[in-house]
């Protein structure tokens, strides 16, 4: 089982992949949590590099840093320990380069994907939780929690509203592997509906 969580910055997504990890580990699932970019040591390097120069590099330059970081972190991490039966819980995936790099950058969502599709064989979650949130409600919560406003400030607001309809777009044209969910509901009763359907997929 193949579970990604997307969204803004400061929606919720690595509370909830840290909470979603711990009750799968406690019906005695083997879970694997990991992220992109940085899944892997290449990774963290390539993150450090986007990150680092976010907003300061050609965009075609950007994606193709994070399909190098996904084509390595698929095929070394995920992909073995799917191979092995175990749950994977991956924060962002291919979702999130199609709202950034195709919509926020201007690339274009097909192309982003064919990239991505590439670099990672061909690889779909199950199941993708979008955490849905204003961006400025997303500014003020990394701004309280993680005393940081940088790696937002590099875009503009019309940047993270795009990316935001982007997300929503990809869920409204495969309800099926999306659940999304409003980031402004309190934390058990978001935990709750993830559990909720993650239990349905468990059962098939
Ligand atoms: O969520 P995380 O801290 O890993 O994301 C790091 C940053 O990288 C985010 O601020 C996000 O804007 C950016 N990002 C991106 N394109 C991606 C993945 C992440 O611009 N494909």
């Amino acid at each position: 089982l193949f579970i990604t969580l997307e969204g803004g910055d400061g929606a919720g997504k690595s509370t909830h992949s840290a909470l979603l990890e711990d009750w799968l580990a406690g019906l005695g699932q083997t879970v694997v949590r990991t992220r992109e970019p940085g899944g892997t040591d290449l990774g963290a390097d390539i993150r450090e590099l986007v990150l680092h120069r976010k907003g300061h590099m050609d965009a075609r330059a950007e994606a193709l840093l994070y399909a190098a970081d996904r084509a390595h972190h698929i095929a070394t991490v995920v992909r073995p320990a799917l191979e092995r039966g175990d749950i994977v819980v991956q924060d962002r995936y291919l979702d999130s380069s199609i709202a950034y790099q195709g919509r926020g950058r201007e690339l274009g969502a097909d192309e982003v994907r064919d990239l991505s599709l590439w670099a990672s064989r061909g690889l779909l979650p199950d199941l993708t939780v979008l955490f849905d949130l204003d961006p400025e409600e997303g500014r003020r919560r990394i701004g309280a929690t993680r005393g940081t406003y940088d790696r937002l400030e590099a875009e503009s607001k019309d940047f993270h509203d795009a990316v935001r309809s982007a997300f929503l777009g990809l869920a409204s044209a495969e309800p099926d592997r999306f659940l999304v969910i409003d980031a402004t509901q309190p934390r058990e009763r978001v935990a709750e509906r993830i559990r909720t359907r993650v239990a349905e997929l468990l059962e098939r």
